[in-house]
């Protein structure tokens, strides 16, 4: 992967954008007003207390208050009751900005609490409800509950209550009463009714004397500083970022070399370097196990091959990225056509055509031409990845239009990386909702040449986002599912993310991003500044390998 920018998404106003961050902690937005609302009170149902939060069901909607504990700021209370503890100031700003005080409830939507907080307020509101064998059981407790409610609730997606309906042997538009039982089966079952873990079992939080907020791992035996705690809480990866984070934890822990740092060591990390999505190690807010289509002819594959042109992507040992991530679409596209399932490709090059080539070194081309139309020999990094965005978007409407279901369309850009070269094999990212808001749009004469950008702009909805990033991530753990199976190296620590960070700020690639596509990954199939994967890669049955693991995670 190397650095592109994206055209820059606008905003079509602050208000608009405002509003974003209010749909965010609310977890949801119908029409141009946040859908959450305060609870009225007195509620129908009593509530029951359980000292730390009161959970409330009003109009198919949770709220839960919580209740501070002595001492706890509003960091500390994210830290304790948030899967996203770094949007404290979020929660602030939604109870008004007012002090914490003991005793003094505050008001927490749904979404933004953690797993643990999450299962206790369902707990509270639902105390019949119980994991049996086959699922969870959910006792209908309120007048008002509905079929897309309990699918929303215990899923994490309201679509899936098709499901639901099915296994609890209901019919559609049946009504539910009191008191009846609904079977949510567990291959929809979202996490935290599957397992009541805790949310970080490897991390504890403190403060120093200047009050400042740490967080802390004990390096386990055979754990280096890098992988077990750089990579994996502080979202760095790439071999710079890695190095600074790296020496900005030894200077902050007081120590120099990070090769004698002794087993069991406390290494504290700053709270403000965390990576935003430590809590949830990449996960989304909400975990969907999607119901796949298997039937070949009924799935739509777009491959997306990284770089090309002018733009060659990583360099190793005078090996370019864009030509093995070209040898890798070309034999998946094969892979898949032999299954049945339909391929479109954005790039396509008439030198190499579309045979696999069976050598070790792929020699770099500058032909490679982007399949818009009219068709675009790629002579610029960052128009060709603008370019493809279109496309893919263009492509996905295309089929809507033919009566494609969306879950059925898939869009999987091939990378290959160059990162810190202690870490190997294949890492995967997915489109995070809170990283596609406002629109995709880009300026200037070019784009009016192709009928995919002429006059384009591309809307995100936020219900379709956190479709995407469910129904993406899903997707994602399945490839890594295939690739350990195949015994095909995968990152030891959290091989899929929705961003990470470079210079410090946050980046998800482009392709992924700004994909309308519901199921959109870019795979990096392996590190080229890895000297083991650069072996790998330049033998073409591992290409061939990676290609059969992609048409396997798809069938
Ligand atoms: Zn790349």
């Amino acid at each position: 992967m190397q650095f592109m920018t994206p055209g820059k998404p606008t905003f079509n106003s602050t208000i608009i954008f405002s509003l974003f961050i209010l749909c965010i902690i609310a977890g949801s937005c119908a029409g141009s007003a946040p859908r959450y609302t305060q609870p009225n009170y007195p509620l129908k149902h009593p509530v029951q207390k359980d000292g730390a939060i009161q959970a409330h069901f009003k109009r198919a909607r949770i709220t839960v208050d919580v209740f501070p504990q002595s001492g706890e700021g509003f960091i500390d209370l994210a830290v304790r009751i948030s899967h996203e503890p770094k949007q404290w100031a979020k929660l602030e700003k939604w109870n008004g900005n007012r002090k914490l005080q003991v005793g003094r409830k505050i008001n927490v939507p749904y979404d933004y609490l953690n797993t643990s907080y999450r299962l206790k307020a369902i707990k509270q509101l639902f105390p019949q409800d119980k994991l049996t064998s086959i699922g969870w059981e959910h006792v209908v407790t309120y007048r008002g509950e509905t079929m897309w409610f309990i699918a929303d609730v215990f899923s994490g997606e309201g679509e899936q209550y098709p499901i639901i309906q099915k296994a609890s042997k209901k019919k559609e538009g049946q009504a539910i009463s009191i008191g009846e039982k609904i079977t949510i089966p567990v291959s929809i079952l979202s996490g935290e009714f599957s397992e009541d873990l805790p949310e970080h079992p490897d991390l504890t939080f403190s403060r120093d004397e200047k009050g400042q907020l740490f967080a802390e791992y004990k390096l386990k035996r055979g754990e280096a500083l890098y992988s077990a705690v750089v990579i994996r809480f502080t979202g760095r990866i790439e071999h710079k970022d890695v190095n600074s984070m790296a020496d900005k934890i030894l200077r902050v822990n007081g120590l120099s070399d990070p090769r004698k740092i002794p087993t069991g060591k406390k290494i504290k990390i700053p709270f403000e370097d965390l990576s935003d999505d430590f809590a949830s190690e990449g996960a989304p807010d909400k975990v969907v196990s999607v119901q796949r289509e298997r039937k070949s002819s009924r799935i739509y594959v777009i491959l997306d091959a990284g770089h090309g042109g002018a733009d060659p992507g990583t360099m190793e040992n005078g090996l370019t990225e864009d030509e093995y991530a070209y040898d890798i679409v070309a034999r998946t596209k094969q892979e898949l056509e032999k299954k049945g399932v339909t391929v479109f490709l954005t790039v396509s090059d008439p030198n190499d055509g579309l045979t696999p080539r069976n050598k070790s070194t792929l020699i770099n081309g500058k032909k490679e031409r982007l399949n818009t139309s009219p068709s675009w020999k790629i002579t610029d990094g960052r128009v060709s990845v603008n370019l493809r965005v279109y496309l893919v978007n263009s492509i996905y409407q295309r089929l809507l239009k033919q009566g494609v279901k969306p879950k059925n369309i898939y869009l999987i850009s091939i990378h290959l990386d160059s990162l810190h070269p202690n870490i190997r094999g294949a890492m995967v990212y997915y489109p995070n909702a809170d990283m596609r808001n406002g629109q995709f749009k880009t300026s200037g004469s070019l784009y009016r040449r192709f009928q995919e950008s002429r006059g384009k702009k591309i809307l995100f909805k936020a219900a379709d986002n956190r479709r995407a990033a469910s129904y993406s991530y899903d997707f994602s753990r399945e490839l890594i599912r295939v690739f350990k199976k195949k015994r095909m190296p995968v990152h030891k620590v959290r091989p899929i993310r929705p961003f990470v960070y470079r210079n410090n700020r946050k980046w998800t690639p482009a392709i992924v991003r700004y994909s309308k596509v519901p199921n959109s990954v870019l795979l990096e199939v392996v590190n080229m500044s890895n000297s083991k994967d650069l072996a790998l890669l330049k033998n073409y049955r591992f290409r061939q390998k990676t290609a059969q693991a992609i048409t396997q995670a798809i069938l």
